[in-house]
C-alpha cells in the first residue's frame, strides 16, 4: 500500500506564522498530528528543527519570488 500525499490547499494571506505574525509561507504537518505555520524567515530559521518532528513540509517560499499577479487578493 502507498501512501499518496494529497496536496494540502495553499497557504492564504489568512495564514500567520506562529512565531512572528507575518504571513505564513510554511506550512509543517507534525508527525504527532498537529500543524505549524511560519513566514519564510522563521520557516528557513527552524528548518533544521522541523525536519526532526515534521511529516511533511509544504514550503510556498518560492512564491515571494514570484510576481504578484498570481496572487490576486481583490475577491
Ligand atoms: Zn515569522
Amino acid at each position: 500500500m502507498t501512501t499518496v500525499l494529497t496536496p494540502a490547499s495553499p497557504l492564504t494571506a489568512a495564514d500567520r506564522c506562529d512565531r512572528c505574525g507575518a504571513q505564513a509561507y510554511v506550512r509543517v504537518v507534525l508527525l504527532s498530528g498537529g500543524e505549524l505555520l511560519f513566514c519564510a524567515h522563521h520557516g528557513r530559521k527552524f528548518e533544521p528543527e522541523l525536519k526532526k518532528i515534521a511529516a511533511e513540509i509544504q514550503d510556498e517560499t518560492e512564491r515571494l519570488t514570484v510576481p504578484a499577479s498570481a496572487s490576486e487578493e481583490e475577491r
